[in-house]
This record gives C-alpha cells, sequence and structure tokens, in this order.
C-alpha cells in the first residue's frame, strides 16, 4: 500500500463514521414529509420529488423517436446473444449468436482491442434498467416478460469467473444493480432482490476493498486496462438499491465506495478535476449526491455542487465536455486546442446520462432552475441530434466539435455508450416535470401531459408549443374539481422579457428564476408563456473571445460547409430560413446554419473565428 492509500483509508475511515453519525439524524430523502412541515419555499423543504415515468406522456416526435427506436433494438436483441459473455465466462454452455464488439468475451484477445471482447456483459444491467423504465413509461406486457426473462436466465449465470476475468467488475456490477433495483422497481420483478443479492455476494469478492482510481493496481492485472474500472460511481446505485427496500448492506456499501479522495477538494472548492476521466467522474458525483440524499452529508453535496461548476466552466457551448474524455484543470488552453487537435468531443450518451442525472439531483435539492437550462442546453445540442442505435450495435458516441466534423458512428460496435442511449430515452419524462407537496415545476418546455393527483383531484397539465422554434409554450390545465395548487414554470436565464399569463391577466416572470403561480386552477385554465430568444455568442474561452459559437434560446447554431469569414453583427442578424434553419449573410454571400437535431451527414462547425 503506498502512502497515499495509508491517508486515504484513514480520510475514508473518518468520513464514514461522520456520515454514519449524520445518518442518524438526517434522512433528507423523506422528502415530501419534509415539505409539508415546512413549506416549500423554506431551505428546510426536502428535495424536489421526481414524477413518475408513467405520469408523463410525450407529444415529441424527436425524443418519442429516440425512445421507439432503442426501445426496439432491445427487444430485438436474442436473449442467448445477451447471456453469452456470462455464460461463457461461467464455464456453461453458451449457444447463440456473439454479439461482437465490447459485449463479446474473447479469452484469446484480452490485449485492449476495443472492438473485440472489450468489456464483456457490461451494457446488460443498463439495457435491463432501460427496458425496465420503458416498462413504467407504457406497461407493455411483453417488455415486461422480457425483463423478468432476462433477470432469470442471468441469475443461472453468477459465477465468481465473471468477475475474475473481466477488465471491469466494478463498472459491471454497478450496471447489474441498477438494472435489478429497477426491475423491482418499475418492472415488479419479485426476485430482482433476491437475484441482487446472489450477485452482490458473488462480485464483493472480486471488487476493490474500496473505491479506487483509474491507474491504481489492485489485482494482478494482464495489462493497464485493467485498471480502468469505474469503482468509484458504486454508492449512486448501492444507495438507491437499500433506499428502495433491498437492505442495509447497500447502505454500507455505498459509503465504503465513497471516493472522497476526489470527493474532499471539491468540496472545499477546489478543482481536481484535470487529467480525470470524464463521464464516470461526472457520474461519481451522482454517488456523492446520493450521499447526501441518503446520509446527509453536506460535505458531498458541496461536491458535487462544486464539482458541477467546475465541469460548467469547461463545457463547450453545446454544454457538452471532456473533450479526449478528460477532464481539465480552471482555464486550461485544452479545451480550446481540442477544435483543432480532436473529433472526439464529448462522450454525448453516457455524458448526457451523467449529465441528466447530476443536474436532477442538484434541481431537486436546491431548486436553482440553472440546472435545468444546463439539462436543457445538453439535451438539444448533443443527446438528441444523436444517430440512432443499430441492432448491428453500431452508436453514436463523440460529438465532434471540431472546425471540420461531422456526425459518425464509434467505429466499435456495442461501447458503453450504447448501455446508457436507452436509459437517457427514457428518462426525458422524468426530467420534465418535478413534483411537490404544493405543485408541479415545469423544468423542460416539451410537449407533454403531466397526470397528477392535489389534495384528491384529478389534474392534467398539458403544454403544447413549437420550442425551441418557437418562443411561445401553451398550458392547459383539466382538473376533476377545482384544486389549489401551484405551477411553477423555468424561466431560463436567456430569456431576458419573458412573459407570462393567466387566463389572460399577465404575472410576474423573470430570467434565471422558476415563476410560481399559486392559485386555485380548474379545468380550461390556460398559462402563456413568451420566452423571447435573442441571438448571443459565447466565445470558447476567455483566452479566445474572437472564437464564438452563435446560441439562440437554448440551441447551438452549427455552421455547414466551410465557414466563411464573418462578422459579430453578421452572426447576431441570423435570419430564419424554413422551420429549422437560419441563413447568415456574409461578404462572401449567405452560410447556413442548423441545430444539432437538424444535421445529417453534412460537414459542421460548432465555433466561428470572428473578425
Ligand atoms: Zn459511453
Amino acid at each position: 500500500m503506498s502512502p497515499s492509500h495509508a491517508l486515504s483509508r484513514r480520510k475514508f475511515l473518518q468520513s464514514a463514521a461522520l456520515a454514519s453519525a449524520a445518518s442518524m439524524i438526517s434522512r433528507p430523502h423523506k422528502s415530501l414529509l419534509a415539505s409539508e412541515l415546512f413549506g416549500s419555499d423554506s431551505p428546510e423543504a426536502g428535495p424536489l420529488a421526481e414524477v413518475g415515468y408513467g405520469d408523463v406522456s410525450l407529444a415529441s416526435s424527436l425524443h418519442e423517436q429516440q425512445l421507439q427506436q432503442t426501445h426496439a433494438v432491445l427487444m430485438e436483441l436474442s436473449e442467448d446473444s445477451l447471456l453469452k459473455p456470462f455464460r461463457q465466462m461461467a464455464g456453461q454452455p453458451a449457444p447463440g449468436e456473439d454479439l461482437g464488439g465490447w459485449y463479446r468475451y474473447d479469452p484469446h484477445n484480452q490485449n485492449n482491442l476495443f472492438d473485440s471482447g472489450f468489456a464483456p456483459g457490461s451494457t446488460f444491467g443498463q439495457w435491463v434498467s432501460a427496458l425496465a423504465r420503458s416498462y413504467a413509461i407504457d406497461q407493455s406486457p411483453a417488455t415486461r416478460k422480457k425483463v423478468l426473462r432476462l433477470n432469470r436466465l442471468y441469475a443461472k449465470t453468477i459465477s465468481g469467473d465473471f468477475y475474475e476475468n473481466t477488465r471491469f467488475p466494478a463498472y459491471t456490477f454497478d450496471k447489474l444493480v441498477c438494472g435489478l433495483i429497477d426491475s423491482h422497481k418499475y418492472a415488479g420483478d419479485p426476485d430482482a432482490f433476491d437475484i441482487l443479492a446472489k450477485t452482490t455476494k458473488t462480485a464483493l469478492a472480486h471488487l476493490p476493498p474500496k473505491a479506487l482510481e483509474h491507474g491504481l493496481r489492485w489485482r494482478s492485472n494482464p495489462d493497464v486496462s485493467y485498471t480502468w474500472d469505474e469503482s468509484y460511481t458504486m454508492p449512486e446505485n448501492l444507495f438507491l438499491a437499500y433506499q428502495r427496500g433491498a437492505g442495509e448492506q447497500y447502505r454500507d456499501l455505498g459509503v465504503r465506495y465513497l471516493d472522497d479522495v476526489y470527493y474532499d477538494p471539491l468540496a472545499e472548492g477546489r478543482s481536481n478535476l484535470e487529467g480525470r476521466h470524464a463521464y464516470s467522474h461526472v457520474n461519481s458525483l451522482c454517488s456523492a449526491m446520493q450521499a447526501y440524499l441518503t446520509l446527509g452529508s453536506e460535505k458531498h453535496l458541496r461536491a458535487a455542487k462544486n464539482g458541477f461548476d467546475f465541469v460548467a466552466a469547461q463545457s463547450f457551448a453545446t454544454g457538452g465536455w471532456g473533450a479526449d474524455e478528460t477532464l481539465r484543470a480552471p482555464g486550461s488552453p485544452e479545451v480550446y486546442k481540442s477544435l483543432t487537435g480532436s473529433h472526439s468531443s464529448f462522450e454525448t450518451p453516457c455524458g448526457s446520462y451523467a449529465h441528466f442525472k447530476l443536474t436532477r439531483y442538484l434541481l431537486r435539492v436546491t431548486r436553482d432552475p440553472r440546472y435545468g437550462d444546463s439539462m436543457e442546453r445538453v439535451m438539444y445540442n448533443t443527446i438528441l441530434g444523436a444517430k440512432p442505435l443499430q441492432l448491428d450495435g453500431r452508436t453514436f458516441y463523440y460529438s465532434d466539435y471540431n472546425f471540420k466534423a461531422r456526425k459518425v458512428y464509434s467505429t466499435n460496435r456495442w461501447p458503453c455508450c450504447s448501455g446508457t442511449m436507452p436509459q437517457v430515452a427514457a428518462d426525458y419524462r422524468i426530467n420534465t416535470y418535478f413534483q411537490d407537496a404544493r405543485g408541479v415545476y415545469v423544468n423542460l418546455y416539451i410537449p407533454s401531459t403531466l397526470k397528477w393527483t392535489q389534495g384528491g383531484a384529478q389534474i392534467e397539465l398539458t403544454q403544447k408549443s413549437e420550442y425551441p422554434y418557437d418562443s411561445h409554450v401553451q398550458f392547459e390545465v383539466k382538473a376533476s374539481r377545482a384544486a389549489e395548487f401551484a405551477v411553477n414554470l423555468r424561466i431560463p436565464a436567456w430569456a431576458e422579457g419573458a412573459a407570462i399569463t393567466v387566463n389572460g391577466k399577465r404575472e410576474a416572470a423573470s430570467a434565471g428564476s422558476f415563476a410560481r403561480l399559486q392559485r386555485e386552477w380548474k379545468s380550461g385554465d390556460r398559462i402563456e408563456v413568451e420566452l423571447p430568444m435573442k441571438a448571443r455568442l459565447e466565445a470558447i474561452d476567455a483566452q479566445h473571445a474572437e472564437t464564438v459559437a452563435l446560441v439562440v434560446g437554448p440551441m447551438v447554431l452549427f455552421a455547414l460547409g466551410d465557414p466563411a469569414t464573418v462578422t459579430r453583427a453578421q452572426l447576431l442578424a441570423a435570419k430564419r430560413i424554413g422551420a429549422q434553419g437560419w441563413q447568415i449573410e456574409t461578404a462572401s454571400g449567405a452560410m447556413k446554419m442548423l441545430p444539432f437535431t437538424a444535421i445529417q451527414d453534412q460537414e459542421y462547425t460548432t465555433y466561428l473565428r470572428v473578425t
């Protein structure tokens, strides 16, 4: 054990003691009770609650296509193929076709060959999770049957040999935990917790003793890639397992794997992100948030808040971060350099998945709308424009912010991002609305309906719009009887001059806040929201004020083809052409610009050098 290990072990024991002491006096995840006691405006109010997957229906074709398309791929995958690496690694007969890519097990090709068995079976748990969430949305019996069947088939393969032979025992275990607790909660699998207990008992003997960063050896490894496991992301799902009733041991395990070597400096406001693997460390901030929600640990809340701020400060205008999958020090020139030096600008499905979870936690706990602004930015400018997942394992992985960029599939089939993309697609519903005892929070403007019960009345809130192509959003209330509640609308920080009316009467709205509409609502009540989308320019960093992205409302506009010489004034005078396009008049002619969701295979650039 190195001296730094000895130190972190001591810190770990201290924090575990503090955390368990905190857990005796504070259980903030009993959120609704707290907000009933204190009222939702007081700082003592608990976190906002998530809505149920089935409480929201979306009427946006982009969002729904992504859900239906990823779901269709998962339903189509052969169960023998899905089980194949688990059966092979347990020494069992393994019939059926090999899925290939990262997913396969190839004992003879274990030398860092990404497209041949890099992470066998590692997306299985995420796919089961996505299927369970999808069942929670539409109650399709075929989906539930598939979830239950996959869990039972998987249960027969649980073996220590799997964890011995995979590069990523902690990563794969974390995703299996997620699949099983989601199967319990969303698909009502009565055996999920038993299968989870068996999985946990088996895996634990083959996991590191505590959270370990990349590059640290803790077992005999064939090569360095065996030190790229992500044990520091495990507490989130372990704490969720505890909260959902799987047992006390999961809370203790969550505490054991908290990565305080990473969180402690962040909690003190010091960035230690430089050089760290991007997705997994943003994902690890979700474990810090669960340490706060489960144990009441304020230190971990501070770590997550500060960590988010450091990541936001090094983000591209799209909200994406982590070029070449690496986080940077504050003010690092590397972000700017990546515009010419890299095409791997943002690990889009995994990065979005972590980003949405983290901002969901932060929004729920702080009620600060800037986390909603951030979610919206990442959604429209990255994942919603991802190329669709294909049945042969082709997966959209990196968004490209190079001056000469294209949308492409990963050269590796079934990578990590094929696991997170179906989860992201299922989760748009729970990103859109939140609740507390007094009413609802509208976080995203997506055509949709939320149904809930307020003081015994059945309420439906329906929003309609062409947003973000139109600044106007309309809401209509249906109520089984009149009921008093609050509708809180996120007014983005960029929406200067926002206006709201209820039944034609003007209400207060200011940019960068939740506008609170508290009243007795009845069927037929209407809310009209106007969110002015002024064009603005955002520089890549303070040292390169001449390198800018054009942003309109929540959307970045990407220039097609060879970018012309252009001035700030010309960009800001962008004119709409057609439903989803913009045009810039430059000295050398017209330049077309599109949002990410409208780009197909054309070459584009995110940033332009203005004169
Ligand atoms: Zn990924």
